[in-house]
This record gives C-alpha cells, sequence and structure tokens, in this order.
C-alpha cells in the first residue's frame, strides 16, 4: 500500500493503449488472486472487468490508481457510496478518532442516536429508524415488516430494479427476454443457481413506468395479497430511469387504497439525489425506504426508515439482528458524511449538481461534434450514457440499446484514465472539480473516435 498521493495525476487523455502493459499488474494479479479467492473476487458484480477485473492500490477525492499505478477519475465511487469522493478529510478524522475507542459494543451508543436524530430530520417518512450493515438486509426487514404488519405473502417489483442478493426478492433483475414473459405482464426471472424456485411464487414482476399494468395489479385476483410494492424510485441499476410523470402517484394511491405498503428502496439515491433523497424530490413519501451508500462514504452502515407504527413492529416479534450493526467506525462516519452534506445549506449539492451539470453537457456536446448517437440520461448525481437510442423508459427499452458500443466506450474511457461502471452509470461526488470534468470530456471525445 502506497501513499495517498497529494495530488493526484491528472487523467490522461490521448495514450497509446496495449492493454497487456497497461493493466499487466491487474493481469498478474487476477492470475494469482483466482486460486485464493473463489472467480478472483469477493463480489460476481466486480467480475466483468476488461481486460480483467482490476486491481486498486489507493484512492483519494475524485481519483483513484490501480495497481499499474494508472489513474482515473473516478466515477464508480466503490458503486455509488463515495458521495463525497474517496477518503473524505472529515470521515478520515472521524473514524481516526473513535477506532482507538472501541469498534463494537453489543449496547447502544448515543453517536447511533444522533445518527438515528440525522434521519428523522432529513427523511420525510423517518419517524423511527433502525441500522444495519448494507442494503440487502435492510431491505430484507423492509420486506418482513410488510409482510407482519399486512399478513399477507405477495411482493410486487419491477423488472429491472435491483434489492439486493437474497432470494425472496432476487428476480427479474436482468432477466433475458426469452425467459422474461410478456412486456405487460412479466414472469419472475431467477438470476442465480442455487436460488429456491418457491421463493418467488410470492413475487409478482411488473414492469417500470406502466401505470396500466400496475392498475392491472391492484384489480386483478392478487389485488388484496400484495404485502409491499418495492420500487427503486429513481431506477439507478438499470440506465438510471425516473418515474414518468404521475407514476409515483398512482403506485401511492393504488397501494393506499389496497391496504399495500409502498417501499422506496434508496440504497443509492438516499443522500445521493438530495439530501432528503428521491421522496424530496418526488414529493411521493413511501410507508418504509431503505438507504445505504452514500449514507456511510463507503463504511459498510445501511438503514431502514418508516412511520413509527410500522417501525414499532420490530419490538413486536418482526425479528431484526446483526452483530455488526452501528459498529463504531460506521457511524462516526456516517455522522461526519451527513455533517459534511448538510453543511452551508447543502453546499455539497450544489456542487454535485454543477459539475455533474458540466459533464452532461460536454458529453452532449462532443458527441454532437463527432455525430455520435450518445444519449445521456438521468440527474447530474447520477446518469446513464448509450448508443442507439433517442430514449429509453424501462428495462425493455434500454437492453434494446447498443450495449455493445457501449462496452467499448466504457473500456476506451478506463484506457484513457476515466473509469465509469460496468453499466455505463456515471457517479458524481462533491470532489470532482472543473479539471476532472473536462479532462472527463477529452478523454470521452477521444474515446468516440477511437471506437467509432
Ligand atoms: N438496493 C439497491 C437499489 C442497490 O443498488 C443495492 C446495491 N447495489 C442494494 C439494494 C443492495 O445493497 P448492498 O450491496 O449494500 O447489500
Amino acid at each position: 500500500m502506497r501513499p495517498v498521493d497529494a495530488q493526484p495525476a491528472p487523467a490522461t487523455s490521448s495514450v497509446a493503449i496495449d492493454g497487456h502493459t497497461r493493466y499487466a499488474a491487474s493481469i498478474a494479479a487476477f492470475e494469482r488472486a483466482s486460486a485464493s479467492l473463489a472467480g478472483g473476487v469477493s463480489s460476481n458484480f466486480r467480475a466483468g472487468g476488461d481486460p480483467v477485473p482490476l486491481f486498486f492500490d489507493h484512492a483519494s477525492g475524485s481519483h483513484v490508481v490501480d495497481i499499474d499505478g494508472n489513474s482515473y477519475v473516478d466515477y464508480v465511487l466503490g458503486m455509488g457510496p463515495g458521495i463525497l469522493g474517496h477518503a473524505p478529510p472529515a470521515v478520515v478524522r472521524a473514524v481516526q478518532a473513535q477506532v482507538p475507542e472501541g469498534q463494537l459494543f453489543a449496547g447502544q451508543t448515543l453517536a447511533e442516536v444522533e445518527l438515528a436524530e440525522r434521519f428523522t430530520s432529513a427523511i420525510a417518512c423517518a419517524e423511527r429508524v433502525r441500522f444495519g450493515s448494507s442494503g440487502t438486509e435492510m431491505v430484507q426487514l423492509a420486506l418482513r415488516l410488510a409482510r407482519a404488519d399486512t399478513g399477507r405473502e405477495v411482493i410486487a417489483k419491477f423488472e429491472g430494479h435491483y434489492h439486493g442478493w437474497l432470494d425472496p426478492v432476487l428476480a427479474s433483475v436482468a432477466p433475458p427476454l426469452d425467459e422474461a414473459g410478456p412486456a405487460d405482464a412479466p414472469v419472475p426471472h431467477l438470476p442465480s443457481r442455487g436460488q429456491v424456485a418457491s421463493s418467488v411464487e410470492q413475487v409478482l414482476i411488473l414492469p417500470w413506468n406502466d401505470a396500466a399494468a400496475l392498475r392491472r395489479a391492484f384489480t386483478g385476483p392478487l389485488r388484496d395479497r400484495i404485502a409491499a410494492l418495492i420500487m427503486e424510485p429513481i431506477l439507478c441499476n438499470t440506465g438510471v430511469v425516473p418515474p414518468s410523470p404521475g407514476f409515483l402517484e398512482t403506485a401511492r394511491e393504488l397501494t393506499a387504497a389496497h391496504g399495500t405498503l409502498l417501499i422506496y428502496d434508496e440504497v443509492i439515491t438516499g443522500f445521493r439525489v438530495a439530501y432528503g433523497g428521491a421522496q424530496s424530490l418526488t414529493g411521493v413519501i413511501p410507508d418504509l425506504a431503505v438507504f445505504a451508500k452514500a449514507m456511510g462514504s463507503g463504511y459498510p452502515i445501511a438503514a431502514i426508515a418508516g412511520d413509527a407504527r410500522l417501525m414499532a413492529l420490530t419490538g413486536q416479534g418482526v425479528l431484526h439482528g446483526g452483530t455488526y450493526n452501528t459498529n463504531a467506525s460506521s457511524v462516526a462516519a456516517a455522522n461526519a458524511t451527513l455533517a459534511t452534506l448538510a453543511a452551508d445549506d447543502g453546499a455539497a449539492y450544489r456542487r454535485i449538481e454543477d459539475m455533474g451539470s458540466r459533464l452532461m453537457d460536454g458529453l452532449r456536446r462532443v458527441a454532437h461534434d463527432k455525430g455520435v448517437d450518445l444519449l445521456i440520461q438521468g440527474l447530474p448525481a447520477a446518469f446513464n450514457t448509450t448508443f442507439g437510442t433517442s430514449s429509453y423508459v424501462d428495462y425493455r427499452s434500454y437492453i434494446a440499446t447498443d450495449r455493445d458500443r457501449q462496452r467499448r466506450f466504457l473500456r476506451a474511457l478506463q484506457d484513457r484514465g476515466v473509469r465509469v461502471t460496468a453499466r455505463g452509470t456515471w457517479f458524481l461526488s462533491a470532489a470532482h472539480d472543473e479539471t476532472d470534468i473536462d479532462a472527463s470530456i477529452r478523454a470521452a471525445g477521444d474515446a468516440l473516435v477511437a471506437i467509432a
């Protein structure tokens, strides 16, 4: 581990690229890792790197450096958590101060109450909060609360939305079309071997942004059997697709009318698209919401928030546990992150908005100049780049885009010192500055030429 550079090297925009030279250390490390780590990685979502899953040495601010010494302007940010950039000083200081004071007490701390109070003042649906260590497990608690409260079993979710990797909800995230059923009435698709087919017997799959299909779900045979409707209120796991006008309102009305709980999975949107999450942008308030990623700057911490009556079920027979819940360093990181995000009346968000808009505009400009049909869709804090389409509104229209060109574009960006998620989503942070953005736009222009 080398010390973090005070001044990370700027992104290079024109390099002769020989993958085997540029990524030699990662290629060797991947070979070595594959003999001890299953598949050479610690999450299946990290297995798809090009030419291999890359290995990283250190990161600071907007930059991450791989073990070959290549420096990248980073728009992956740990898959979203790095809202303040890597190793933000306020968070590092808070964690360093906490570490010698102990990590786990199997009891409460005042710091976690402070964190809960930050939630109840920031998040519209948050009368009460519980903390855990990952988005996946907080979704599990949300479903459990919904089933306990309603006495029903069916969970409705949308095609292309991801809510963690556990059996009861890992369905139809990226289904092959020939196994996905009709567009307006999708059938559940299990993405993992070893999943129990019976776990999705209680899952109803709906097409995103299709109000008519949603209404049919609440007039059809399951109408009074649906415990919860869960969604990413802005669909970030498939191309960044906002809800169409009126769609969330329809979902809110139908769920309320049928005694179904509305759950927002704000694991990505929470504290990213706004301090109050997607619910503060849309004004449509769910019964329960789940948070992770940006709340903790990369330290393992997650939350579920909801109204007091529902959350009280945790004291009335609904089990939620976790040895690592509110471990002291994660709580310190989260308090420091949220304090920084809230400071100066949300200056961090204004900066993200400015830098993200500058980047989106610049990418549109270079694509236009080069006559390339690059589509930039989403928000300054999280947007997606695709080819071969003028719009997409749901999973099926998204996967009809030219994903081969997208893949080649992303590799060409990586080769030029710009790191974007493998699905083409760019996450911004308050650490990105004009120099990063302008270097990224230049790199994108070069990348578009290289893949033409
Ligand atoms: N929900 C959403 C919307 C997510 O994006 C993710 C992770 N990418 C999860 C849930 C699962 O969170 P975790 O990886 O922390 O378990």
